[in-house]
């Protein structure tokens, strides 16, 4: 039974409710509407000019009314007379096709057609920064190596607990927090769900994370790359599939057998599933790394710890973290190639539609490399090369017909055709470093 919002505002002193909707660029836009509004809205949607947001529209279209998904709400555990609600866009009377969110309930759907359901679990890595963005907010986080640094970790204990208390609450079983391997840098985990609840809890935790660090006064980041020389923020996506239920793991069986992927106990389903993640790699890159900032984490120089943790080629191994994918145990493996700037809608879309397509032809995920890939790179030169820039993976992008495809085609001419005009206003932007290298030629 659908939940009845205005019933929800009653029973739990709910005073307003943010109709929240995701555009292609990952922001997040909401509407506060009164509790005394919700029952309205909840079956009319809130009205918005699409194009004053990140999607390909005119200030000529009409209302965009984006309609609460109900399963989704959320008190939030620091206000709670404010209510969060994902919500799915439709314009005169039809799901707008190229919001985010609705490509990737069509995607779940689509596998649900075939009996099958993706989870997966992420690690949305973040920055504690001072308020102006430009610098870490602990001056003592100097180690070099700052990973799973006690004490660093204890300074922002207050933000880090009250981060983690609000999961607690809310339910999503978070088991584990640490600095990460950047000075300044922090990850906290939960557990895995349905792909279309792991990407609106990633939105909800970034809203969140960002709202408990102002009440700190500081600056939260998922940036990809906020601080030169340091570690990156990765946003690492575990992904299963399981039977229609929920109860057996399509990807799981006792390692063994004679393929690589099997002696990790990896089926020959959850295989194939990898190598549509392979066979697309590069066509991705633009979804899971959709920024200009996002290059200087992938592909990047080692950094003051010694590594970057990002890969740089298009590569799969067992339990070895220099290469695209790692397979940590049985049934199931870890994209580690989305950063911090991923849209959470849209990550979760894009491994379902690469990894489907690799299930319906059968594909297979190559060679596997049980190499460290960041001191023998050497040996895997046959390898694709991840793209070096925002635009490389753009026209990649535009290049996986079969991947633009299973996005969508209004998604996927939408979200070339607004990537490109960024791209474009990227290099119209002077850099000192150009007036550096070229002032005196
Ligand atoms: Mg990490």
């Amino acid at each position: 039974m659908t939940l009845d919002l205005a019933a929800f505002a009653a029973e739990n002193g709910v005073k307003y409710f943010m109709i929240s909707f995701t555009d292609l660029f990952g922001g997040q836009r909401a509407k506060l509407v009164p509790a005394a509004a919700i029952a309205d809205m909840q079956v009319e949607g809130a009205g918005f000019a699409g194009f004053a947001t990140w999607l390909d529209m005119t200030p000529a279209h009409p209302d965009m009314l984006a309609v609460p998904d109900p399963d989704s709400v959320i008190q939030l555990p620091w206000k709670p007379e404010v209510a969060w609600v994902a919500a799915n866009p439709v314009m005169d009377g039809e799901e707008v096709a190229q919001a985010p969110r609705n490509v990737l309930r069509r995607l779940v759907a689509e596998a649900g057609a075939k009996g099958l359901r993706v989870k997966s679990g992420i690690e949305a890595e973040y920055f504690l920064l001072h308020p102006e963005g430009d610098r870490i907010s602990d001056p003592d986080d100097v180690a070099a190596k700052p990973c799973y640094d006690q004490q660093a970790v204890m300074r922002r204990y207050d933000v880090v607990r009250e981060i983690c208390d609000y999961m607690l609450e809310l339910g999503w079983a978070p088991y584990q927090n640490d600095h990460e391997d950047a000075n300044g840098q922090f990850e906290m985990n939960w557990e895995f769900d349905d792909a279309l609840r792991t990407a609106d809890k990633h939105s909800f935790f970034k809203f969140m994370v960002k709202s408990v660090a102002e009440k700190h006064g500081l600056r939260a980041t998922f940036m990809p790359k906020p601080i030169e020389g340091l570690t990156g923020n990765g946003c690492h996506v575990h992904v299963s599939v399981w039977d229609a239920d929920g109860t057996t793991n399509a990807f799981a069986m006792e390692p063994g057998g004679d393929t690589p992927a099997s002696e990790l106990g990896l089926s020959a389903d959850g295989a194939h599933f990898l190598g549509g993640i392979m066979k697309h790699a590069i066509g991705m890159v633009a979804i899971t790394n959709p920024t200009v900032n996002s290059y200087k984490r992938i592909n990047a120089p080692v950094t003051a710890s010694g590594a970057t943790w990002a890969p740089n080629t298009v590569t799969w191994a067992g339990n070895n973290r220099t290469h695209m994918v790692r397979i940590p145990g049985p049934g199931r493996f870890e994209l580690r190639l989305p950063d911090g700037a991923a849209n959470p809608y849209l990550l979760q879309a894009v491994v379902i539609a690469a990894g489907m397509s690799g299930l319906d032809s059968k594909a297979d995920p190559g060679k596997r490399y049980d190499i460290d890939m960041y001191a023998e790179g050497h040996k895997a030169r046959r390898a694709p090369k991840l793209p070096l820039n925002m635009l490389d993976a753009l026209r990649a992008f535009n290049r996986d017909t079969d991947l633009k495809a299973a996005m969508g085609a209004e998604f996927s001419d939408a979200f070339y055709k607004l990537k490109m005009n960024e791209w474009q206003d990227y290099m119209r932007h002077f850099t000192q470093w150009e007036r550096d290298k070229t002032l005196d030629i």
